[in-house]
């Protein structure tokens, strides 16, 4: 009988890795900016053209990257975050997978420009489909360029499926907010064709949030800290005055990462019972910081979700935290005068 199975070849693999990794422009500028954080950028740049349909472009003052990694960046399972499986336990980088890059250059056409510190001069690659179309010497600034432009051009299925610009714009601002909420520390532009949307300048948590949200949201903070044997939480609620009909403000961080979880979302609501009317919403941004060894991040391609070890424990511990805070400072039942 004849033998039907064959290994795929790299680009087919990559592409098809690419439709778990990148849904949408936001997903590139998520892993991009995650790559230039993972990178120690003290700065860093977002420049998007056409909502990201064009051109996605992140600028890092990052350590660059040698010759040879240049190029190996684009492969697929390759990284230099992760050596052994043992190291998804200890992780302190977004990245572990290694394969963003291949995937985006995949379904994208990509430019790269990136330099080390020490050397006199850097390397420009420009790869569209996952082959490699040059490779250069050039002069350029310490840290790393990535150009992803015309994304999705050989997939014309996903490219029509893209929404409006206003949505897609939309996606890619709540993926920025994310990454900006969790690095006070790092300086953060964004610029849409031309024009600037954001510019953070370094700063802590509290001036992060308002930075990004406005002045009027300083007052409205509630500050919470708990520290146990497990955890530490930190970070705000808002006044319950302050609440709102859509669950816009809701930023939930586990070591930096913003996480989707249902349930720990649920257990930072409850601890508002009583507080809000009916219908409407808690903003909060907390951060969590647990021992990497015990949360699973390795659930999904984008790593929005965690499996925690112990997550009726954290429940109970972020409920009593929200709690007490909001207690410490006084806030009581909103009243019902319309009755
Ligand atoms: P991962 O982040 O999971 O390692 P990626 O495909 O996103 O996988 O990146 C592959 C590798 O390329 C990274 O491990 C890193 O070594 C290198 N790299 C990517 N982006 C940058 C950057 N902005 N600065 C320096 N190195 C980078
Ligand atoms: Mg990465």
């Amino acid at each position: 009988m004849a033998d039907i199975i064959q290994l795929l070849p790299d680009h087919v693999a990559n592409q098809i890795a690419a439709g778990e990794v990148v849904q949408r422009p936001s997903s590139v500028v998520k892993e991009l900016l995650e790559n230039a954080i993972d990178a120690e950028a003290t700065t860093i740049k977002l420049i998007i053209k056409d909502a990201g349909k064009t051109l996605v472009q992140v600028i890092d003052n990052g350590k660059g990257m040698s010759t040879t990694d240049a190029r190996l960046s684009f492969e697929r399972h390759a990284t230099s975050k992760i050596r052994t499986a043992d190291d998804l336990f200890q992780l302190h980088t977004k990245g572990f997978r290694g394969e963003a890059l291949a995937s985006i250059a995949a379904i994208a056409h990509v430019e790269l420009k990136t330099k080390q510190e020490h050397d006199d001069v850097g390397n420009a690659i420009i790869i569209e489909g996952s082959s490699i179309v040059s490779q250069d010497i050039v002069v350029t600034p310490k840290g790393t360029s990535i150009s992803v432009k015309n994304l999705f051009f050989n997939i014309p299925a996903r490219r029509n499926f893209l929404k409006s610009n206003a949505v897609e714009l939309r996606h890619i601002i709540d993926e920025f907010h994310r990454v900006a909420l969790a690095h006070p520390n790092i300086s953060l532009s964004f610029f849409n064709n031309g024009s600037d949307v954001f510019n953070l300048s370094m700063g802590n948590y509290r001036q992060r949030i308002v930075s990004i949200f406005g002045n009027k949201t300083n007052e409205k903070l509630v500050p919470v800290e708990e520290t146990t044997e497990v955890l530490k939480i930190s970070g705000f609620v808002g006044k319950p005055e302050f609440s709102k009909k859509t669950r816009g403000e809701q930023y939930f961080f586990v070591n930096d990462r913003f996480i989707k979880s249902g349930y720990l979302n649920h257990a930072i609501s409850s601890a508002f019972d009583g507080l809000l009317k009916n219908g409407l919403h808690p903003s909060y941004f907390l951060y969590l910081t647990v021992n990497p060894q015990t949360i699973d991040i390795n659930i999904h391609p984008t790593k929005t979700e965690i499996k925690f070890d112990d997550e009726h424990t954290l429940y109970a511990l972020l409920r009593s935290a929200v709690k007490h805070s909001l207690g410490q400072f006084n806030i009581a039942p909103v009243l019902d005068f319309e009755r």
